[in-house]
C-alpha cells in the first residue's frame, strides 16, 4: 500500500430529515447568541424560516448572496455582521451562500453553521473564493471551514431538476478527481467511490420524482462525501478547466462541470486506470467517461459547451489559459490535447 498523510479538518455533521429542527441547539452549542442568517435573494423564505426557528438567537438576515462572492457583497455582509454584533453565521443555501459565510469568517473568524441545500460541497472544504474586478481568487484557510453542518434532505425538495442534476454532477466531479489526485489516499478513495455510487443511484430518481425524499437523502449523503473529498485532496485538469471557463467566459458553475467531466475523464483515462476502474464500477458502467456522459443525458443535464453560452472562438483562448500554471494531473496537460478535449465538449460528443 502507498504511504500517505490523512489530514482531514473535521466539521460536526447533523444528517437527516428534520435535522433543521436542531439549528437553535447547534448555535447554542457553539456558545453563540447572535446569529446572522445568510441566503440568496431566491432563498429568503428559507432564511426567514431559519431566523424564526432561532428566535432570540437571530441577530438578522443578509439575503443578498450571489455566485462567486463579489468583493462588494463580501464587504457589505461583513459590515452587516459587525453592525449587528453577530457572533456566528448561519449560511442556508448552496455554494454561493456558504461562500459568503466563508468571506465573513476569513476576516472576522466568526463560526459558520452551514445548512447546505445543493450538492456543491463547499460546506466540507476550507476553500474560499472572492471575485474582484472580474477575477476570482481562491485560497485555503481552516478558519473558513464551517464548525457545524446540518444536512436536512427535506430542504432540498425544492431544488428544481434543472439545478439538482448539474449540481450532482459537480459533486461527482469532486469524487472522480479525488480518485486520481496526486496527494490522494485510500480513505479518501473510499469516500469518493461511495459518493459516486450514491449520486449515480439517486440523481435519476431526484430528477424523475422530485418528491422522493429517500433519493434526496441519498444524493445529499453523496454530496457530503464529495465535499469531503474536495476539501482533503488536490484537484486536476477537470477543475482547472471549469475554473477557467467559468471565470473567463462567465459560464454557469455546475453546468460547466457537467459538460467537461466526461471529457476530462477521457483525457486522463490511460494515465489513471485504477481511478477509471473504480469510477466505472461505481457508476455501473463499462467505461468511466461514457458512463458519466450517459448519466448527464439521463438526468437531462447539458452535455455541450455550445448549449451553455460558450463562444466557439473562445476555445483556443480557453486551452491556452488552462495550460498555463496547470494543476497537478495524472496526464501532462498540453495545449493540443486540451484543445481537442474542449472541441469535443463544445459539440457534446459522447466519448469514444
Ligand atoms: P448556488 O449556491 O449559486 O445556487 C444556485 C441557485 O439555486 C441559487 O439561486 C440558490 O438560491 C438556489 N437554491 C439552492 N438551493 C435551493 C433549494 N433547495 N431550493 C431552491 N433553490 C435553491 O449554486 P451552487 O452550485 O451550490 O454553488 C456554486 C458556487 O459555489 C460557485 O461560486 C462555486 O465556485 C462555489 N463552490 C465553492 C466550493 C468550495 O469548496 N469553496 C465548492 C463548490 C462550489
Amino acid at each position: 500500500m502507498q504511504s500517505f498523510t490523512f489530514d482531514q479538518p473535521a466539521s460536526r455533521v447533523i444528517f437527516g430529515v428534520d435535522a433543521f429542527d436542531r439549528l437553535a441547539d447547534e448555535v447554542r452549542r457553539l456558545g453563540a447568541k447572535r446569529a446572522l442568517v445568510l441566503s440568496t435573494p431566491e432563498q429568503l423564505k428559507d432564511a426567514e424560516e431559519a431566523a424564526r426557528r432561532l428566535g432570540d438567537l437571530a441577530a438578522g438576515i443578509y439575503p443578498r448572496a450571489v455566485m462567486h462572492v463579489p468583493i462588494e457583497t463580501a464587504r457589505e455582509a461583513r459590515e452587516t455582521a459587525r453592525r449587528l454584533d453577530a457572533d456566528c453565521c448561519v449560511a442556508i443555501g448552496g455554494g454561493s451562500t456558504i461562500g459568503l459565510g466563508k468571506a465573513i469568517a476569513l476576516e472576522s473568524g466568526l463560526a459558520i453553521i452551514a445548512v447546505p441545500t445543493t450538492y456543491a460541497g463547499s460546506e466540507m472544504t476550507p476553500i474560499y473564493g472572492l471575485t474582484e474586478d472580474g477575477i476570482k481568487k481562491t485560497g485555503r484557510d481552516r478558519k473558513v471551514l464551517p464548525k457545524t453542518v446540518i444536512y436536512d434532505p427535506a430542504l432540498t425538495l425544492t431544488l428544481p431538476a434543472r439545478i439538482a442534476g448539474p449540481s450532482g454532477m459537480n459533486a461527482i466531479a469532486h469524487c472522480v478527481e479525488g480518485l486520481y489526485a496526486m496527494d490522494g489516499n485510500p480513505i479518501i478513495s473510499l469516500f469518493a467511490a461511495e459518493g459516486i455510487r450514491a449520486l449515480a443511484r439517486s440523481l435519476p430518481i431526484v430528477v424523475a420524482s422530485p418528491g422522493d425524499l429517500d433519493a434526496r437523502a441519498e444524493a445529499l449523503y453523496g454530496a457530503w462525501l464529495a465535499g469531503t473529498v474536495l476539501g482533503a485532496v488536490s484537484i486536476g485538469i477537470h477543475h482547472k478547466l471549469c475554473h477557467t471557463l467559468g471565470g473567463t467566459f462567465n459560464l454557469p458553475h455546475a453546468e460547466v462541470h457537467t459538460v467537461i467531466l466526461p471529457h476530462a475523464v477521457e483525457f486522463n483515462s490511460k494515465a489513471a486506470p485504477e481511478a477509471m476502474r473504480i469510477t466505472a464500477e461505481a457508476l455501473g458502467a463499462e467505461s468511466a467517461a461514457r458512463g458519466l456522459f450517459d448519466l448527464a443525458v439521463r438526468i437531462g443535464a447539458p452535455v455541450a459547451l455550445k448549449d451553455i453560452g460558450m463562444p466557439l472562438d473562445g476555445l483556443e483562448r480557453a486551452a491556452e489559459l488552462s495550460t498555463q500554471n496547470p494543476y497537478a494531473n495524472p496526464r501532462p496537460v498540453e495545449y493540443a490535447g486540451v484543445l481537442e478535449l474542449l472541441r469535443n465538449a463544445y459539440e457534446g460528443r459522447r466519448p469514444a
